[in-house]
């Protein structure tokens, strides 16, 4: 097979494993499993863009900053998120340069602090509803409210959290600087956690918003822009189900654009899990590109030979 380009979304599990604490120890032992699957991917010669989820350790930041905001300033959202793609960037940078050199690769690879400009006035910002940070008890959560105009949530009785939006990423602002390093035969890794979400206004100037974006969305404007052929999406389950954690479970080897449609419109794919996930597929086939991909990181390389994973066409 022809060489490839492949942008690689990593889910959650990639970098840690439910019930895992988050330690520095953890992080690294899955992130070096998941530089072995990629590493695969290079040394089959294909071109590898890497994006990456931020949630738990963007919620630990944000605790951490918290926790000591009465001896330092705490950062904001957009902070955190850079801070966030810094840290698991780092990681995953490192693992994989290690990974590279050991199969005798090339092995040049480079994270990129990455902003995504997101509509100032996406509906999003009228109804947040990503918890993030700590929890707090409904006193301290009223204080926060009115102190620092944070939307509150009680998330179970007694527990609150800030909400914050999940508008739509536009675009990546750093896409020449990503293909301008991927041209030069770097391993980039991208718009991590979704990017840092910022807007634009009409003279061009960015600024910060307090906001996330979906990292698989984001991922799907990366890949059209990389001109990927391949957008791939490896996550925690093996395959996309069907009527998934029900008695008619059904798992799909393989899927249309048109039948991604259909289902996603049925209810079959929730948000926040499984849904913006076919969504971004759906974006990425729509705007001209050739497969998608979602699939366990375990199994990447059959994933991409069609022989494990739910390959997506239109
Ligand atoms: P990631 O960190 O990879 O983005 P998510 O938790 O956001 O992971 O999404 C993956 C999860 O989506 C799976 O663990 C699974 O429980 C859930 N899921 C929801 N609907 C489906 C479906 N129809 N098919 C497969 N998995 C689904
Ligand atoms: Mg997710």
């Amino acid at each position: 097979m022809a060489e490839e380009t492949i942008v690689v979304a990593l889910g959650g599990n990639a970098i840690l494993q439910p019930g895992q604490k988050g330690t520095a120890v953890e992080q690294r032992a899955n992130i070096r499993a998941t530089a072995g699957a990629i590493a695969s991917l290079v040394e089959m010669g294909h071109r590898v863009v890497v994006t990456h989820g931020n949630g738990p350790q963007v919620g630990n930041i944000l605790i951490q900053h918290e926790a000591g905001s009465d001896q330092v300033p705490a950062m904001p959202l957009d902070v955190c998120g850079a801070e966030s793609q810094g840290q698991i960037g780092y990681m995953i940078q490192q693992a994989l340069r290690n990974e590279l050199r050991a199969r005798g690769l090339p092995a040049s690879v480079a994270s990129v602090v990455t902003q995504v400009v997101v509509r100032a006035d996406d509906p999003a910002f009228g109804n947040p509803t990503k918890p993030v940070g700590p929890f707090y008890p409904e006193d301290r959560a009223r204080v926060l409210e009115t102190e620092r105009g944070w939307v509150m949530r009680e998330v179970r009785p007694g527990f609150w959290r800030r909400v914050v939006p999940s508008p739509d990423p536009v675009r990546i602002v750093e896409l020449e600087e990503v293909r301008t390093l991927s041209e030069a035969g770097t391993l980039v890794i991208a718009s991590g956690g979704g990017g840092i979400p910022v807007t634009e206004r009409a003279d061009g100037v960015l600024e910060g918003v307090e906001a996330v974006i979906d990292k698989d969305l984001a991922g799907q404007r990366l890949a059209v822009g990389m001109g990927a052929d391949v957008f791939a999406i490896f996550t925690d389950v093996d395959r996309v189900a069907l009527a998934y954690g029900t008695p008619e479970q059904r798992f799909l080897d393989r899927m249309t654009l048109d039948e991604a449609r259909t289902y996603l419109e049925a209810g079959h794919f929730p948000p926040g899990s499984m849904g913006p996930k076919v969504l971004a597929v759906i974006r990425f086939l729509e705007a001209g590109g050739g497969r998608a991909l979602i699939a366990s990181i375990k199994q990447a390389a059959e994933a991409l030979a069609g022989k494990a994973g739910t390959t997506i066409v239109r």
